[in-house]
């Protein structure tokens, strides 16, 4: 039994492979047709048999390898992501003939038509194997961050470290008392938001590493987040999108970053997690108060790949550092289930007061 994956290990396209499925053409029977048959009894024309007879001497491209492209390109095409035709192939940027190279640098995700231009020589010729790679890092870029953006809308956290209970518990009685949406107002009296009485639930206890807080807390407060953050859906910024002059017309906002962050403790009890991209340094104020766990503290004071969500409190501008200070209040904090690989790599500034901000 073949299934399409099979098919596209050779560098066929899914349209064809449905083609030979129904037809009942495994690969070892396409090798053992003629191609006369192909032609006479299979019906194809003669420029697909002549493909597909001479794409199933190749050998077969990783299966894993085929995954990963796929998953990576959302199972589009690169060049015109998908909008000339749902159909696939596993396309060899540098030609196989030339150098049988199925490495995972070295294929692509096209659909029929695209692959057809990537084919054609001459002067019509519009698919350069450069232009191809560039356009399949862009792609793969743009799936991998709308990946991040939809798990961090979806609050995919697999831990949490931080929850400032006090400052949700306000924001959560602004808007959730006030919902009179009957629909809404039943959706959180089912979770726990808001009691049968339409008053938002306060839980009054102090998050704080020094307690042992039960899983019950987190989760009542995981839920509520939820809603805070389906509630700003249409506003909520991610703050890769926020790096220009457009930060300061967000004061007020709530945001999301996924990534990389530097932590440093400080005094009275806080800590700051901070990153800095081009003239743009971020500052999370962390209150040691309602970090969750003692390895969560620790943790913090380190680098490491965050979600944070926060409300934008000032921007200013630092004449000394030439930098544009961005302070955020953090709400919730967690170690996100999908990151965003960053290439090229954001260097992260060592210290805080002497860094360099030569960042990206
Ligand atoms: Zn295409
Ligand atoms: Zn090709």
């Amino acid at each position: 039994m073949s299934n399409i994956n099979t098919y596209l290990q050779y560098g066929i396209s899914t349209d064809i492979a449905k083609d030979l499925i129904s037809k009942n053409l495994s690969i070892s029977s396409i090798r053992s047709t003629s191609l006369k048959n192909m032609i006479n009894t299979y019906h194809f024309d003669e420029v697909t048999a002549k493909f597909v007879k001479n794409a199933v001497l190749r050998k077969e491209i990783d299966e894993n390898i085929i995954y990963q492209l796929l998953k990576n390109s959302l199972f589009k095409c690169c060049c015109c992501e998908g909008t000339k035709s749902p159909s696939y192939v596993i396309h060899h940027i540098i030609e196989h003939h030339i150098n049988q190279d199925n490495s995972y640098d070295n294929l692509a995700v096209l659909c029929p038509a695209c692959h057809d231009i990537a084919h054609s020589n001459g002067l019509s010729r519009k698919l350069t194997p450069e232009q191809i790679k560039r356009k399949k890092g862009e792609w793969e870029k743009e799936v991998e961050k709308n990946r991040v953006s939809r798990a961090s809308l979806n609050l995919e956290i697999h831990d949490i470290d931080f929850i400032n209970a006090k400052r949700i518990d306000i924001l959560g009685f602004d808007l959730f008392n006030q919902i009179n949406d009957i629909n809404k107002r039943n959706e959180l009296i089912d979770n726990n938001i808001i009691d049968k009485n339409g008053n938002y639930i306060h839980i009054n206890k102090k998050i704080t590493n020094n307690h042992i807080i039960s899983g019950n807390t987190i989760n009542h407060y995981k839920i509520i987040f939820k809603h805070i953050i389906s509630y700003f859906l249409s506003s909520i910024e991610n703050i890769d999108n926020l790096v220009n002059k457009e930060v300061y017309n967000k004061i007020g906002s709530m945001c999301y970053y996924v990534g990389g962050l530097y932590g440093k403790a400080l005094e009275d009890k806080c800590t700051l997690l901070h990153f800095s991209r081009k003239k743009y340094t971020f500052n999370w104020i962390v209150d040691n108060n309602y970090i969750i766990s003692n390895t969560s503290a620790i943790r913090m004071k380190q680098r490491s790949i965050y979600i944070v969500y926060g409300i934008i409190r000032s921007v200013e501008y630092n004449k000394e550092k030439k930098q544009n200070i961005v302070d955020l209040r953090p709400y919730f904090i967690g170690m996100p289930t999908k990151t965003i690989n960053r290439t090229p790599k954001i260097r992260y500034t060592h210290d805080f007061i002497e860094d360099d901000h030569e960042d990206l």
